[in-house]
């Protein structure tokens, strides 16, 4: 079977390998009918994902159909269309005992720490399985985990219904969050330098855009505020100075929520967390998100609205990731269909 392997950074190749087997009762195969191609697989195949560990088989959103079970798999049956929760936990340490295995001191995220869904076929356990409405078309289902990363930040964020909330940045996990905190109820302003990721950002639920290259985003969200603030912040743009506008740009009582990797200080002023008694905390991946997300993709409540711009053939793979590198203005979500 075909599988996408990144040997080390910046080589990707198309590689013929043999058919996973089941091996454990709990296990459950699948064949794969859409992954799609995530900012992080692009860094891995980068070299700049200081996470991963190479020979890799990438691809983490992963939409599929159960082909096999094991003897003792009692959730997902044969015919069922899944989506995969892509990691796994020790269920022991700290993390895992406070209900927050997506910090697991020994975390395994399929696709990063382990080879992932970017090929024909895959094994996994029962328990990193969602089984979907099998009329739920591929392209939906295929963006169940980008969705539950927005899921993550906006709980992380506490949002609820008529919360003011700010989004830096309307890249495709802007987007992710837009649509979740709109679902909360939420008043929705977005930043972006780009006029076209602005303009998207609208057609998806943001009330209110502002162009971070031509506005003064503090003025913008404190007129659409009328001087409070935003009560939740969630930086998707994850530079040092996104992070001090989060806080500058917070109203008392708020919240900021972090979600990047970079390791560059930000110059954070301790007084406005003291004054206004600002909650910073991190999203990272995902907890108990795929229940939620999974329910509302099977009722249509969220859809991709254009969110997917490009599909290649596995066989088109090395025009994909290159076509994704080159063309980031034009490239919202890409896809990759095996069938
Ligand atoms: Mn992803």
């Amino acid at each position: 079977m075909k599988a996408v392997l990144i040997p080390k950074a910046l080589e990707l190749q198309l590689i013929d390998i043999e058919k996973p087997q089941l091996k454990e009762a709990s296990d459950v195969l699948v064949k794969v009918k859409r992954v799609g191609i995530c900012g992080s697989d692009m860094h891995i195949y980068h070299g700049t994902n200081p996470l991963a560990t190479y020979p890799r088989i990438v691809g983490h959103e992963v939409t599929g159909e159960v082909v096999e079970v094991g003897s003792e798999v009692s959730n997902v049956k044969v015919g069922d269309h899944i989506v995969v929760e892509p990691i796994r936990s020790c269920g022991t340490c700290y993390a895992c005992r406070n209900g927050r295995p997506n910090v697991c001191d020994k975390l395994s995220v399929f696709g990063v720490h382990e080879d992932g869904g970017m090929r024909e076929f895959i094994v996994l356990p029962e328990n990193q399985l969602h089984v979907v409405d099998a009329n739920l078309d591929c392209d939906e289902a295929v963006l169940a985990e980008p969705y539950t990363i927005g899921a993550q930040a906006v709980w992380r964020g506490g949002v609820s219904k008529g919360d003011t909330v700010l989004i830096q940045g309307c890249g495709p996990i802007g987007i992710c969050i837009l649509k979740m905190a709109k679902i909360n109820g939420a008043t929705v302003m977005m930043t972006d330098l780009s006029p076209e990721r602005l303009e998207f950002a609208k057609e998806n639920g943001a009330d209110f855009v502002i162009d971070a290259g031509n506005e003064n985003v503090i003025e913008r969200v404190q007129q659409i505020t009328n001087g409070e603030g935003a009560n939740v912040v969630i930086d998707a743009v994850c530079l040092p100075f996104t992070f001090e506008l989060g806080v500058e740009v917070a109203s008392v009582a708020g919240t900021v929520v972090v979600l990047g990797f970079d390791e560059k200080p930000s110059a954070i002023k301790q007084l406005p967390i003291t004054k206004k008694e600002l909650t910073i905390v991190g999203s990272r991946l995902q907890t108990k998100q795929f229940e939620k997300v999974v329910a509302l993709l099977n009722e249509g409540k969220l859809r991709h609205d254009g969110l997917i711009t490009h599909r290649f053939s596995i066989n088109d793979v090395h025009e994909a990731f290159s076509f994704v590198e080159n063309n980031p203005d034009k490239v919202r979500k890409a896809v990759i269909i095996f069938e």
